[in-house]
């Protein structure tokens, strides 16, 4: 007997074969599907190997091929690729949309993202539609790109992390391989402790916008509590790594990092220095907001360096820090 969870991965590699096959052989996902890969300047090889596929405007081939082939109803719905009108029909989640399965660490495929095409539906759809949550679907323990990643995290010793599918595939595509998306959401522990398993070192590669890299701020404070090393790079204005890495090689990228990489707790004490400005209230909430920062990082001489710099970066007495951060690490425990 099948398990559940065993029939919903043999539904989505159906699916993912159905989407694939769909994008390189039906009129319409050549035409508008394939175009758009194209237009985007993905490479063939890159299309193939993070198995992009295409569901068609229609809105429910895919289900009415799937139960043809005898799969249940029931599993369609539970995977999310169908959902189940009032009247009792099954419809294509993804219809109209391009395809990027989500692999998880093994390479099985647990879920899809789906993105609209730019024009005709611009304004009607959201951008991207994910898998709801499943059985074998978790999203807060996946990250995108992680069965790709893996073996480059190892080789380089580091992992970047992205926010989105298309960041991840054009820096693949330009020969930056060590890279993963948290998918749009604030990154998770579960999340963390995957790449934990492959690496110590992260660099976050944000958007040059500072509204995003503000939000991402309290995410990244989990990452210190599991001990690792963290960097940020801020992309030039209006960038994003996807338009960053099509305008790069490898080796630009790679030094585009080098020379534009700040440590993490130096990155947020001058971003929150800056908007504290004069004020003393608004330092004092910072000089708190750093000690807190610093009072989870697991090792003693790791806060001691760290605790070094913010002293010199705030002009404060690195006495009044360490006495502070023991004060909170006193009421952590
Ligand atoms: P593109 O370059 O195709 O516009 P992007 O990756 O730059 O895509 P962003 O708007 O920066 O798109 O979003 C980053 C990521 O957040 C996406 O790749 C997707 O995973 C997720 N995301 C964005 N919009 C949504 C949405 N409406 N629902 C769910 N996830 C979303
Ligand atoms: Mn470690
Ligand atoms: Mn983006
Ligand atoms: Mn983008």
């Amino acid at each position: 007997m099948q398990s559940e969870r065993e029939s919903l991965f043999i539904v989505n590699n159906f699916a993912r074969d159905y989407f694939q096959n769909i994008l390189k052989n039906h009129v319409d996902g050549r035409s508008i599907g394939m175009a758009y890969f194209r237009n985007r300047g993905f490479r063939d090889d890159i299309i193939e190997k993070f198995q992009l596929g295409y569901c068609t405007e229609s809105h429910d081939a895919m289900a009415q091929e799937a139960i043809k082939k005898g799969f249940k109803k029931e599993y369609l719905v539970k995977t999310g690729l169908c959902y189940e009108t009032d009247d009792h029909r099954l419809r294509d989640r993804f219809w109209g949309r391009v395809i990027f399965p989500v692999h998880t660490l093994s390479g099985k495929v647990v879920a899809f993202g789906g993105r609209v095409l730019s024009s005709a539906t611009k304004g009607v759809k959201v951008k991207y539609v994910n898998s709801p949550e499943s059985e074998i679907y978790h999203k807060s323990n996946e990250l995108y790109g992680i069965y790709f990643a893996k073996q480059a995290i190892v080789k380089q010793d580091r992992c970047f992390l992205v926010e989105g599918y298309t960041d991840v595939i054009s820096m693949h595509q330009s020969g930056v391989e060590n890279v993963v998306a948290s998918s749009g959401t604030a990154l998770t522990p579960g999340q963390i402790k995957l790449i934990h398993r492959f690496t110590n070192n992260i660099t976050v590669l944000y958007d040059g916008d500072v509204a995003g890299i503000k939000a991402s701020l309290r995410g990244i404070d989990m990452l210190l509590e599991e001990g690792m090393n963290i960097k940020v790079c801020l992309l030039p204005d209006g960038e994003d790594p996807d338009s960053f890495a099509r305008k790069h090689n490898a080796t630009e990228f790679q030094k585009f990092i080098q020379d534009n990489e700040t440590d993490f707790i130096r990155f947020k004490t001058n971003l929150l220095l800056e908007d504290a400005g004069k004020d003393p209230i608004k330092r004092a909430e910072l000089i708190s907001n750093l000690v807190q920062s610093i009072s989870i990082i697991p090792e003693a001489i790791v806060r001691d360096v760290y605790i070094k710099e913010c002293s010199q970066l705030l002009r404060v007495e690195d006495k009044l820090l360490v006495s502070e951060v023991a004060k909170r690490r006193e009421t952590h425990a």
